[in-house]
């Protein structure tokens, strides 16, 4: 994606799929860890590139858990895991 300008910081979906990032959700039951890699390219579809993703409300509200099969959880963002070029701001 070189023909996106570097911004400096990362804050909507197709950021994170420029960096090699992504989003986890975890379902919100008390009594359930279920957690999972979402989509990218499907957020994207539904949301736009420029979906912000901070302080997301939206794809969290649509996150199905997988092991209980309750709608809702917390989004988390998956750190950029290849070793070469861009490191965490955080
Ligand atoms: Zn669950």
């Amino acid at each position: 994606m070189a023909d996106r300008p570097w911004k400096g910081v990362v804050d909507t979906i197709a950021d994170l799929r420029d960096h090699g990032m992504g989003l986890r959700g975890h379902c919100r039951a008390p009594n359930c860890s279920g957690s999972r890699e979402l989509n990218l390219d499907k957020l994207i579809k539904l949301f736009g590139e420029e979906y912000v993703f901070i302080n997301d409300k939206e794809i969290g509200r649509q996150f199905i858990c997988t092991e209980c099969g309750r709608t809702g959880g917390t989004i988390t963002v998956i750190a950029n895991t290849m070793p070469a070029g861009w490191s965490s701001p955080h």
